[in-house]
């Protein structure tokens, strides 16, 4: 599994440029046909994705290459899944987000109680992200519960990703920095090439 763009032309374009770096061991991926179709569900409503898949020259792993505006085994679009969170450490009920978000409570329910388990995970990783990002960062001051440190993690490494990069939205930035694993069970990726 590899993050990148949500525009399929510029990752068409870098793949075949050999510009794709293999998540496991950084030596270029190469084009390996189409994942299978998937459905993923976002605001503006449903989108088929076709993630290409591509194989790398070094290890010979395929790996799928996820845009960002996804998560690994997520259906939702990360940007709706980063309101449920966020709206849950302001202290929004986990029915209420489900009725606005119109997305079931069980899988609302089912994101805050990943989020939570690896609350501690997600902030160490993103404060090394941002760290990578800028090094200059001031020390971060804690936001009262190691679920909202982990939220603040997030928003710091978004924040240090647009100062080095330019805009971006911060849960694709989230999607991208994760390698995809935000909510998976899997360690976050330990290379600091993940911020590059
Ligand atoms: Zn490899």
């Amino acid at each position: 599994m590899r993050i990148v763009c949500a525009e399929q032309a510029r990752v068409e374009v870098e793949l075949v440029g050999g510009l794709l770096g293999c998540p496991s061991c950084w030596e270029v991926l190469a084009p390996w046909g189409h994942a299978r179709e998937r459905v993923l569900r976002c605001r503006s409503g449903d989108r088929r994705l076709r993630p290409r898949r591509a194989r790398c020259r070094g290890c010979l792993g395929t790996h799928v290459l996820l845009p960002e505006i996804a998560l690994s085994r997520r259906q939702d679009e990360v940007a709706v899944i980063g309101v449920a969170i966020e709206a849950s450490v302001a202290g929004e009920g986990c029915r209420r987000i489900a009725g606005r978000l119109g997305v079931p409570a069980d899988t609302v329910r089912g994101w805050l109680r990943r989020f939570g388990e690896r609350a501690e995970l997600i902030r160490a990783h993103f404060m090394r992200c941002a760290v990578w990002l800028d090094p200059e960062l001031g020390p971060v001051v804690p936001a009262g519960s190691v679920i909202a440190d982990a939220l603040e993690a997030v928003a710091v490494a978004g924040r240090a990703w647009v100062l080095r990069f330019g805009s971006g939205d911060p849960w694709r930035i989230a999607s991208r920095l994760s390698g995809g694993a935000l909510l998976l069970q899997h360690e976050f990726p330990r290379d600091r090439r993940v911020v590059s």
